[in-house]
């Protein structure tokens, strides 16, 4: 088991130096022209493909880091670009996550592959789990998947919405009710395999931030699917069906609830780590400008006025990475998440991300309210991470039931 240790090893040191270089060449000066675009940035994954960072192979080494910290250190550098350009970058990545903790080794190596395509022909999969009456409610999801025995298939109807990539991807990831007695617990997920017919996009959202990355509604009418596209397979789907059905009647069914809950926690840190990307790079515009701003006959930052939030920001931003690193080493070495860690990190991390690009505009005076510098554009994007992969209150939540174990509303 990994020792927890804040210094990343030499090849992580690597890795990480050779990502933001990206970072800084190719993502940054792309990501004014994508943002007003609002286009899936396609040349810029392209380019990512080429170098190596956009790869099932590049993703999985980080994926299975004993120590944890790739997979944050990698969302902070992206991120730490533009957000809009990481989250394509990244985006296929969670679908395959969702692959990687559910699927059987024969679905992991059908289906992850087609999610990347290649570097001459490059994909991106999505991962469809909100429904319009379904956000922070997941238990009331109405997508239906229904078995048809007689051909072995299974048959998708509903409208999945605020999907990123959702109608452009190669490969869909589903979620649908298979057993609508048993909430959250009666779902289950499911490959929609490239060309699928009825499959569709419904509406394609315009947004407040992270506009280079795609959010649509995916609409299913009738989607047939075979038995082998359920992630994990039928058997192991009765199985937890059945446990389930043991739990309603008075039985234990705490062990699904908690294999739930530890999906979650451990998928939370990353999203804390994108926000602190953006954080850190609102945070370093802000030094910079500054330290080169003069007014009054003196560089701005010369008064505790402006010295001090900027002392402030870099504090949330280090303590916000310390929290998301402990949460992605817990998950990694399989400690407990005894005091919904995952969640800790993600509520402070985004919450950190907010407040630092709101004073970092403020820090820029006029210039940082003008799209002639990219703290503005940061300020948009940072409000999607205390609303996606659950949302503040969502966090606080979780955090406050595991602490109390009271059924807190
Ligand atoms: C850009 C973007 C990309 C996304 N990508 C994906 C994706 O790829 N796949 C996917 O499946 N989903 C995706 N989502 C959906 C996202 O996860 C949901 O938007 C999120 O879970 C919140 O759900 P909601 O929007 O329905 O808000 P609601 O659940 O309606 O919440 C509205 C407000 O009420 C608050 N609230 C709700 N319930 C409670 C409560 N019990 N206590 C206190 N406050 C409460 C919320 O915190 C929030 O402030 C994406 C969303 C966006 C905006």
């Amino acid at each position: 088991m990994a020792e927890f240790s804040f210094e990343l090893n030499d090849d992580q040191k690597q890795v990480r130096d050779w990502l933001h270089g990206f970072a800084a060449d190719v993502i940054r000066p792309a990501a004014a022209e994508w943002d007003e675009r609002e286009e899936t940035p396609w040349p810029v994954i392209q380019e990512a493909a080429k170098v190596g960072v956009y790869s099932l192979d590049f993703y999985a080494q980080q994926y299975f880091d004993p120590t944890g910290l790739s997979i944050p250190m990698v969302m902070e550098e992206l991120f730490w670009g533009d957000a809009g350009i990481g989250l394509s970058i990244v985006g296929t990545g969670l679908a395959a996550v969702g692959v990687l903790a559910n699927g059987t080794d024969e679905q992991i190596g059908t289906w992850i592959p087609q999610m990347y395509g290649d570097v001459d022909d490059v994909k991106v999969a999505a991962f469809c789990s909100s429904e319009p009456d379904a956000g922070s409610d997941v238990a009331a999801m109405r997508t239906r998947a229904v078995y048809d025995g007689a051909n072995d298939e299974w048959v998708l109807n509903g409208t999945k919405t605020w999907a990123t990539n959702g109608g452009i991807a190669n490969v869909h990831v589903v979620v649908a009710v298979v057993d609508p007695e048993a909430g959250s617990k009666g779902h289950a997920s499911f490959i929609v395999p490239p060309g699928t017919p009825g499959l569709s996009q419904g509406q394609k959202f315009k947004k407040h931030g992270i506009r280079a990355s795609h959010t649509a509604e995916v609409v299913l009418e009738d989607v047939r699917v075979p038995g082998h596209c359920l992630l994990g397979g039928k058997e192991k789907l009765d199985e937890r069906l059945a446990r389930a059905r043991e739990a309603r009647k008075g039985g234990s069914g705490e062990r699904v609830k908690n294999a739930a809950m530890a999906t979650f926690e451990a998928s939370r840190p990353a999203v804390g780590a994108m926000a602190v990307g953006t954080a850190r790079a609102a945070y370093e515009v802000a030094l910079d400008y500054a330290k080169t701003r003069t007014q009054f006959g003196r560089p701005i930052i010369d008064n505790q006025g402006v010295a001090f939030p900027l002392a402030d920001m870099r504090t949330r931003i280090d303590a916000a990475r310390l929290l998301v690193w402990r949460a992605s080493w817990m998950a990694a070495t399989g400690k407990p998440f005894t005091a919904a860690e995952g969640s800790m990190s993600k509520l402070y991390a985004s919450e950190t991300a907010k407040q630092v690009t709101a004073q970092a505009l403020q820090l820029l005076g006029g210039n940082g309210f003008t799209r002639e510098y990219p703290v503005e554009r940061m300020h948009r994007d940072s409000a999607i991470y205390t609303i996606f992969e659950g949302t503040s209150e969502i966090q606080r939540l979780v955090i406050a039931r595991t602490l109390s174990g009271m059924p807190i509303r």
